[in-house]
């Protein structure tokens, strides 16, 4: 049994939503394009899911936030996708591929072949196992990748409202479910093994600004420490974390991100790999040429880096795809992938989004004792990367620009007087 498309993209999810998209608007016929996903349901905006879909007030909820309401356009439903000839096979994993047959096997036994393939497969949790802990099956440990993770999690929240959350992990999981426990009432406290809360990213200063706002929010922090067991109950849920440290924190529920792995085994072999990811060139094209990469499993060269990078990261997902489709349906007239890194999040009532590297040296501005206040890197004598933390949507272009056109810093104490004055006067 078996079935042909011109394009396929394996994977549902941001990526492939908006390679959807940009299949569409660039022409493409009924019946040539398909989408294999694992996933139950039409791609959707995966940030949503540690944030409105978590509210206890009118939570979000599909088919509100499928693609591309991200980037303020049409919202693609299991209508859209109908309507537009494209082929969506769901709730259906594709279980192994052969890039020189160009062929996929699904699951459920089906052979499906292309002409140009789009890998979009994303990444999944890392588990307490790969750290040798055990637990992660327990009733109340939750995971949040995907929908199925977030109603799972929702469900535990509610069941244990007023009770014990602890947070293990400290990054961009960590930091917006810790919120999300705190909103819904549970007492949440955040383990993680660095001296600050996203330690990747946020300087010590700009980390504890987020880390007092938490504090005054009722978030406890334990740091520099690691999960090392759990105490389960007779039913199997667990009931304490232990730490390295010695301590034991009682829990009701426990909300694990520590990371996350590209989604990358059915290439293993098959296509060069890099940082983790599958390598692709400035068209997202990977060492096969029928073969496309895009999202977080692709590693791609960042020209304004001058490095490969894989980034975890929505918009880089969104645009990465936009980019690899021109480059499938209009080759001629589409360049190198110039792409501007651009991280965010939104927890509390507060807002930040950072462009461009987090390399160099550090300039802070801003008052950060208020609402208002940001960061430089300077790299080399130039300025390669922008935090801003509540700003309006002009000073937010302007960070972007400024750091996409990377102007030589001579004076850094002026750089720091003028703050966010600077980005917008470039
Ligand atoms: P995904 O969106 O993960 O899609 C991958 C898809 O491939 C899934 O549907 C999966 O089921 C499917 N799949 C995998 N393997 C197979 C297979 N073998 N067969 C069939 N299907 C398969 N980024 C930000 O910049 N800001 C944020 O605020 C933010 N918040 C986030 C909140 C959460 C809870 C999560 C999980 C991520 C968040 N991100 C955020 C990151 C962002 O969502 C990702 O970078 C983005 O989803 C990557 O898109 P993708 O298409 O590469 O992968």
């Amino acid at each position: 049994m078996g079935r042909a498309f011109v394009y396929v993209i394996v994977g549902g999810g941001v990526s492939a939503g908006y390679a959807a998209h940009e299949f569409v608007k660039r022409g493409v016929s009924i019946g040539e394009l398909c989408i294999i996903s694992e996933e139950p349901v039409a791609p959707y905006e995966r940030p949503a899911l540690s944030k409105g879909y978590l509210l206890p007030e009118a939570p979000a909820r599909l088919p509100s936030f499928h693609c591309c309401v991200g980037s303020n356009e049409e919202r693609l439903t299991p209508k859209w996708y109908k309507e537009h000839g494209i082929e969506l096979i769901l709730g259906t994993r594709v279980k192994s591929a052969d890039v020189r047959r160009k062929t996929l096997l699904t699951a459920t036994g089906e052979t499906i072949s292309y002409k140009y393939l789009i890998v979009a497969t994303g990444a999944r949790p890392l588990k307490l196992e790969e750290f040798g802990v055990n637990g992660s099956d327990a009733a109340n440990v939750c995971y949040l990748r995907d929908l199925s993770d977030a109603d799972r999690l929702v469900d535990v929240m509610q069941s244990c409202s007023g009770g014990d959350a602890v947070v293990i992990g400290g990054g961009y999981i960590g930091m917006e479910c810790a919120a999300s426990l705190v909103i819904n009432k549970l007492n949440a406290t955040m383990v993680f093994p660095e001296a600050h809360c996203m330690g990747r990213l946020f300087t010590t200063k700009i980390a504890s600004y987020y880390e007092e706002f938490y504090k005054s929010k009722g978030v406890k922090f334990i740091k520099g420490t690691v999960l090392t067991s759990f105490d389960f109950n007779s039913d199997g849920k667990v009931t304490a974390v232990n730490l390295k440290d010695g301590s034991k924190l009682s829990a009701d529920m426990v909300v694990i991100g520590i990371g996350i792995r590209p989604n990358t085994s059915l290439f293993e072999g098959q296509l060069t790999m890099e940082k983790g990811g599958i390598k692709v060139n400035g068209k997202m094209q990977s060492s096969n040429t029928s073969v496309y990469a895009i999202g977080d499993v692709a590693s791609f060269p960042v020209k304004i880096i001058g490095e490969t990078r894989r980034l975890e990261h929505v918009d880089s997902a969104r645009k990465s795809a936009r980019h690899a489709v021109a480059a499938i349906m209009e080759p001629e007239k589409t360049g190198e992938f110039d792409y501007l890194p651009f991280f965010y999040s939104r927890v509390f009532t507060l807002s930040w989004q950072f462009y461009g590297d987090n390399a160099g040296e550090v300039v802070h501005f801003g008052d950060f004792s208020g609402n208002t206040f940001g960061a430089y890197w300077i790299n080399k004598g130039y300025l390669v990367g922008s935090f801003l933390e509540g700003g309006t949507k002009e000073q937010y272009e302007a960070i972007a620009r400024a750091t996409r056109l990377k102007p030589m810093i001579e004076d850094l104490g002026e750089l720091e007087r003028q703050g966010v004055g600077f980005a917008l006067s470039v």
